[in-house]
C-alpha cells in the first residue's frame, strides 16, 4: 500500500507540485494499524490533479478534492487550503487555496492528524504529532474552544479517535466539549450517526460510550438509553441501535429499520420459544439475547431443535390443501399454514402427511369452511 502511495506522490511531484500523505494514514502507519484509504495534500489544484490522473479519477462533486483509485486503493487528494470564517459551527464560509503546507496543517482538527509523509517515506512532523502518539493523547491544533465552535463535528471525531485508538482526550478537549456540547444539536443526524457508527463498531466501544456519558453527550445527542448499552453483552452495531431506539430521529436504511423493529418486537418475548425463533429467525433472536445478556448457546440449541425452519419444510403444499378440502385458492390457505406451523413447532402435530391431512380434515373439513 505504502509503495503505491509513494509512487502516486512522485507522479505529482515530478510535475513540479508539492504532495504529501497526510492525516489518518500516517497516524495509523506509526501505530502499526492498516488504513483503508489514503489522504494526500498538495498545492496542485483539483484541475491540475485531474490532468495528471486523467484515467483514474472518480467524478467528484466535492469542492477542492479529487478521488483517485490506484491498485484498488482510494486516494483523496485535497488542495492546500485556508478556511476563513465558519457557518453554523460546521462549514467554512470561505476556502482559499494556498501554497504552504504548514498553513494547510494548522486548519486541521487534531495534532495526531497533522502528520505528513513525503515521497521518500520521511515523516514531517511540524506540530508534535509523534509525541502525542507516543503519549497516546488527542489534542486539538490551537485552542480547543475555537476549534469546536468552528466545527462541532470535531467533538465527536475526538471521541471517535480516542475510542478506536484507545487514546485519552486532553483536559482541554474535555472542558471544551462540556462547554460547547449544545452545538451538537444543530449537527445533522446523518453526520452524528456516521461518527457514532464508528464508535459503536470499535472493539473498544464501551470506553467510547463511557466517554460520551462522562461528558454528558447522551442528552445532547438525544440517545437517552446509552447507559443501558454498558449493562448488556451486545457486540454488534444493529443491537446497539436497537437498544437506543432512536429510529424516529437518526437515519437508517430499510433493512436496518426492519431489523431494529424486529429486535424490539422480540425483546420482551422468550427467545428460546420455538414459534418466536421460527418467526423472527436466529439472527434477530440472538441480538435480542445479547441485549438481555442471555445464554446464546441455549438459543442456538433451541434453533437446531426446531422441527421446521421455514414454511417449505412442512410436508404438504397448497395444492394438496385445496385438494383435501376440495376448494379454490383463498386466504384460508395461509391461515391453515399459520396453524400448522404453530402446531408442528410446539410438537402438537407431527410433520408427516398422514397426520397433517387428518388435522386439516378435522379442523377445516366441516361445513362452512
Ligand atoms: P480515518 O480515515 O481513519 O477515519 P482520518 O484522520 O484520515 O481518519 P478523514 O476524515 O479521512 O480522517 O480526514 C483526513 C484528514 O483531514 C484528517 O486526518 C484531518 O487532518 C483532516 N480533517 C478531516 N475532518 C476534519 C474536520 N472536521 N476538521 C478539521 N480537519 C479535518
Ligand atoms: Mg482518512
Amino acid at each position: 500500500m505504502l509503495d503505491v502511495a509513494l509512487k502516486l506522490l512522485r507522479e505529482i511531484t515530478s510535475n513540479h507540485y508539492k504532495a504529501y500523505i497526510v492525516g489518518g494514514f500516517v497516524r495509523d502507519y506509526l501505530l502499526g494499524i492498516e488504513s483503508s484509504d489514503i489522504d494526500i495534500t498538495t498545492n496542485a489544484t483539483p484541475k491540475q490533479i485531474k490532468e495528471i490522473f486523467e484515467d483514474s479519477c472518480l467524478p467528484n462533486e466535492d469542492y477542492g478534492s479529487v478521488t483517485v483509485i490506484k491498485k484498488g486503493i482510494r486516494f483523496e487528494i485535497t488542495t492546500f487550503r485556508k478556511e476563513i470564517g465558519y457557518l453554523n459551527n460546521r462549514k467554512p464560509a470561505e476556502v482559499r487555496y494556498i501554497d504552504d503546507l504548514y498553513e494547510d496543517l494548522i486548519r486541521r482538527d487534531f495534532i495526531i492528524n497533522a502528520l505528513c509523509m513525503d515521497e521518500n517515506g520521511d515523516i514531517i512532523d511540524y506540530l508534535g504529532g509523534k509525541e502525542d502518539i507516543s503519549n497516546r493523547i488527542i489534542r486539538t491544533i490551537g485552542n480547543s474552544d475555537e476549534s469546536f465552535s468552528d466545527d462541532s463535528l470535531r467533538m465527536l471525531r475526538a471521541i471517535r479517535f480516542a475510542t478506536i485508538l484507545d487514546f485519552s482526550l486532553s483536559e482541554d478537549i474535555k472542558e471544551s466539549i462540556m462547554k460547547h456540547r449544545d452545538l451538537l444539536k444543530s449537527l445533522s443526524y446523518y453526520r452524528k450517526k456516521e461518527e457514532l457508527d464508528k464508535i459503536f463498531t470499535s472493539s473498544n466501544y464501551k470506553r467510547g460510550i463511557l466517554m460520551l456519558l462522562e461528558l454528558g453527550l447522551d442528552e445532547y445527542l438525544e440517545i437517552p438509553n446509552l447507559s443501558k448499552v454498558l449493562d448488556s453483552n451486545i457486540n454488534n452495531l444493529i443491537g446497539i441501535w436497537s437498544l437506543l431506539n432512536v429510529t424516529n430521529k437518526y437515519p437508517f436504511n430499510k433493512n436496518e429499520l426492519e431489523l431494529i423493529h424486529d429486535i424490539n418486537q422480540v425483546l420482551p418475548l422468550k427467545n428460546t420459544d420455538p414459534y418466536v425463533l421460527y418467526q423472527y429467525g436466529l439472527y434477530v433472536n440472538s441480538v435480542a439475547c445479547e441485549i438481555k445478556n442471555q445464554n446464546i448457546k441455549e438459543l442456538n440449541e433451541a434453533y437446531d431443535h426446531l422441527v421446521i425452519k421455514t414454511r417449505k419444510d412442512i410436508v404438504i403444499d397448497s395444492f394438496q390443501i385445496m385438494e383435501i378440502l376440495n376448494k379454490k385458492p383463498g386466504k384460508y390457505i395461509s391461515e391453515i399454514y399459520e396453524n400448522l406451523e404453530r402446531e408442528i413447532l410446539y410438537h402438537r402435530l407431527n410433520n408427516n402427511q398422514e397426520d397433517i391431512i387428518q388435522y386439516i380434515l378435522e379442523k377445516y373439513g366441516g361445513v362452512g369452511m
